[in-house]
């Protein structure tokens, strides 16, 4: 038993891991590449990830770009969105800067306790006649409260676009999440439930937005020898499309392992005085992104020591999201970091665990038996 237990001490376990497929299918997929030598600009393998991802994805339009961050962008510029937009400061750091890097100013409005997500409540007070968006996250893939915001939004006039890169594949009663808002963006960087290295997408509702989008991703080239727009260069690459492609084949099984991790952590974790956990809702299927874990003051240890302790022992969680971006010392004097009390709270409480599909039931409860050693 010792010597099970020192092995199992020794192993780093950091707080993901990227799902890569058998190497025989990646190389596979990547052969005709040497046949066509066509390694980019809409090729065979972008355009096939596209058809199956709107197929997974349940929605009309998918564009692919070669990363989240990106698709933002390259969707606040083909929009036209200027002025303010409304959003959240608990989330990644590429959601206010793609605003601020496109000229809008983001208004920080606070979130819901439970599901971290944009409170509807307070959008309306924060809405001035500069404001044009609602640019709302969907934080460890919890679905915002997607039909109060709409309805905010629609007796506005403004526009709604999810950062969806934490809620990959989750749906609300069979609807996909790209189907919310005008736009959805999503991340499919090596450390998202769904990877092509780097790379990202919009889902968008309005058809004609897409040829547009389109040539913003590619330096607003309009034709042959015409150059409409100030565009940039975003398009992803045959290769990353090739493991989208092999990453999708495994979706299924990759989302039930992690649902597995899931079930594990809430056995050991749930009731537990002081420690508050994200719960699957009903109508709700999700892909469990991330393990967010709340250490209340009731709990025996603060967040910092707890995520200390388990550095101490090799396994690396992680403070996410933390600090709010509207701390960020590139902010500071900048833009108004607004009334977020309970985001600030989130921040200060929250410690997002490993999670991936291949962690281990035995590393799962190594983390919870630390923690736990520190409840009350
Ligand atoms: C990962 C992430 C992004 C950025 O995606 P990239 O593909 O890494 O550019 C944006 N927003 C959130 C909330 C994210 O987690």
């Amino acid at each position: 038993m010792e010597t099970d237990n020192s092995k199992l001490e020794e192993q780093v376990i950091n707080v993901t891991r990227s799902s890569m497929p058998p190497l025989d299918e990646y190389i596979e997929e990547i052969k005709p590449l040497w046949e066509s030598h066509y390694l980019t600009n809409r090729g065979v393998k972008h355009r096939q990830l596209e058809q199956q991802l709107a197929e997974y994805l349940k929605v009309k339009n998918v564009m692919l770009y070669v990363n989240g961050h990106n698709a933002l962008e390259g969707t606040f510029e083909t929009m036209g969105l200027a002025g303010e937009a409304i959003t959240t400061p608990f989330t990644f750091a590429s959601t206010t800067h793609s605003l601020v890097r496109k000229g809008l100013t983001p208004v920080f409005v606070d979130v819901d306790p439970h599901t971290f997500t944009l409170d509807p409540a307070k959008i309306e007070a924060a809405i001035t006649p500069r404001t044009s968006a609602i640019v709302p996250v969907h934080v460890y893939g919890n679905l915002c409260d997607v039909d109060a915001i709409q309805e905010i939004a629609d007796k506005h006039g403004l526009k709604v676009v999810y950062d969806a890169a934490h809620a990959f594949g989750v749906e609300k009663d069979g609807v996909g999440v790209g189907n919310f808002g005008d736009a959805s963006i999503l991340s499919f960087h090596a450390t998202k439930v769904f990877n092509t290295i780097e790379g990202g997408a919009v889902c968008f509702k309005d058809d004609t937005l897409g040829a547009k989008l389109s040539q913003y991703r590619n330096f607003g080239i309009t034709g042959v020898d015409t150059v409409e727009y100030v565009g940039g260069n975003s398009k992803l690459n045959e290769f990353a499309a090739a493991m989208g492609i092999c990453n999708l084949r495994h979706i299924n099984d990759e989302v039930a392992k992690r649902r597995k991790v899931f079930e594990r952590y809430l056995e050991r974790l749930e009731g537990v005085s002081g420690i508050q956990l994200c719960h699957d809702r009903s109508g709700i299927k999700h892909t469990y992104a991330y393990m967010p874990v709340i250490f209340t003051d009731e709990f025996g240890a603060t967040r910092d020591e707890i995520f200390d302790l388990l550095g101490q022992h090799n396994i690396f969680s992680r403070k996410y999201f933390y600090p709010l971006t509207s701390e960020f010392a590139c902010y500071k004097g900048v833009l108004n970091p607004g009334d977020t009390p309970i985001a600030h709270w989130a921040a200060d409480h929250v410690l997002t665990l490993p999670m991936y599909a291949d962690l281990e039931p035995e590393h799962v409860d190594r983390i919870c038996d630390l923690i736990l050693g520190c409840a009350r």
